[in-house]
């Protein structure tokens, strides 16, 4: 038996322990914690209790399934495990395993929840409107379905898609390669346990249905959403890809982490009504090409989570172990705030310096890397880990 610490002020300490799936070598994918650099593996540590076979799984969809009471008890005896002798073979360095995409992701929504981001790109897409926020955006947290099917975890290389735009100046529709591939720099929230159809989650309880936090990076591609969007909302512009960070911060864990969201008003209807509604002080930075380009603040989100989910619920529409919604990209108030690059560069008419570069949108070969960290218990912070992919260029036809 050894024992297995963090170091002193590591965002990775006892504070944390998110959820991944690790692999070494051609072995089987499992479930594991994180202690600094340690990867724990859980069906080694948690043998004995009685939902070990979901630590032997390949994601953690089957110990997500077991619920609120169960992630409590789970969560305090790998606490108490680490604080103690560990078995040598539960444990690996960090650098010698390979994360994966820790859940099966079922349904993905992507909601717009970041009153900054959605006034500057009203602003950027609608700019003969006076008002840049619809009509209905104070009213609900607007959202579209997305895919699921091309969610990857970080490390993926992401193509940049081809499709169809059609500039104001441009007499026809043409195709190929997009040429304002963008990122968004959001928080993805993981539904652990859902509700049967027909059966809407409360706002009050949505909060138990949470599992845990990811790092979410909607890459977007600027001219083919702007040509396809009018009027039912984005697809090809967005279903090419999106990167999760391979660690789960559980919701357990990010107490210290919660404020009140910025005063909404008007007061929303009673099934979205909370008395205090809650964000997440979570900063986020965007590191581009490796110089740290912008630092979104989710605690300028205006919807709760927990809104968000008693919304996507509220028609009765069911949702499941493994559904993925995101925040909608995350911007503050000032400039170096703004969690994507259409905002941080005005459309492409303000450009950034990016490591001696005058940027606007992604170039083949570029890599953008997110991450991210919140106040924990006592004066700690938590670690996110990061969300990092590089762009291919495009696969012609
Ligand atoms: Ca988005």
């Amino acid at each position: 038996m050894t024992t297995v610490t963090a170091p002193e002020g590591s965002e990775f300490g006892l504070q944390n322990l998110p959820y991944g799936v690790y692999s070494v070598g051609a072995g089987p994918r499992r479930v594991a914690t994180r202690l600094g650099d340690t990867v724990v593996d859980l069906g080694i540590l948690l043998a004995d209790l009685p939902e070990a076979e979901a630590f032997t799984a390949s994601t953690l969809n089957p110990f997500m399934a077991t619920g609120h009471e169960r992630w409590v008890a789970v969560r305090a005896a790998i606490a108490e495990r680490l604080r103690g002798d560990v078995a040598p073979e539960a444990l690996h360095p960090l650098s010698a395993v390979t994360l994966h995409l820790p859940f099966e992701v079922a349904d993905y929504v992507d909601f717009y929840a970041s009153e900054h981001h959605a006034s500057n790109l009203g602003r950027l897409f609608r700019p003969q409107n006076p008002d840049p926020l619809m009509p209905n955006w104070k009213h609900l947290p607007v959202g579209y379905h997305g895919r699921s099917a091309s969610i990857v975890v970080s490390g993926t290389d992401i193509v940049r898609p081809c499709g169809q735009r059609k500039g104001p100046q441009d007499p026809e529709p043409v195709f190929g390669p997009s040429v304002r591939l963008d990122i968004e720099a959001e928080l993805g929230f993981v539904v652990g346990t859902g509700n049967a159809m027909g059966e809407p989650i409360d706002v009050a309880d949505a909060e138990r249905h949470l599992f845990g936090v990811v790092l979410f990076n909607d890459w977007s591609a600027r001219d083919i959403q702007a040509w396809e969007y009018v009027p039912l909302g984005p697809n090809l512009g967005k279903s090419f890809a999106s990167t999760v960070s391979p660690w789960v911060v559980p919701m357990l864990a990010l107490a210290a982490a919660k404020v009140a969201t910025p005063t909404q008003e008007p007061t929303p209807l009673p099934y979205l009504a909370m008395e205090q509604p809650w964000g997440l002080d979570v900063d986020l930075a965007v590191e581009w090409n490796g110089e740290v380009v912008t630092r979104p603040p989710y605690k300028e989100m205006y919807w709760s989570p927990a809104q968000m989910l008693a919304h996507l619920t509220v028609n009765g529409a069911p949702t499941r172990t493994g559904d993925l919604f995101a925040s909608g990209t995350i911007s503050g108030p000032e400039k170096d705030q703004r969690g994507a690059f259409i905002e941080l560069t005005w459309g492409g008419a303000e450009p950034v310096q990016v490591a001696g570069e005058e940027r606007t949108f992604l170039l083949d070969g570029d890599e953008v890397v997110l991450t991210a960290s919140a106040p924990g218990p006592d004066g700690t912070r938590l670690g996110f880990g990061e969300a990092r992919a590089r762009i291919l260029p495009a696969r012609q036809a």
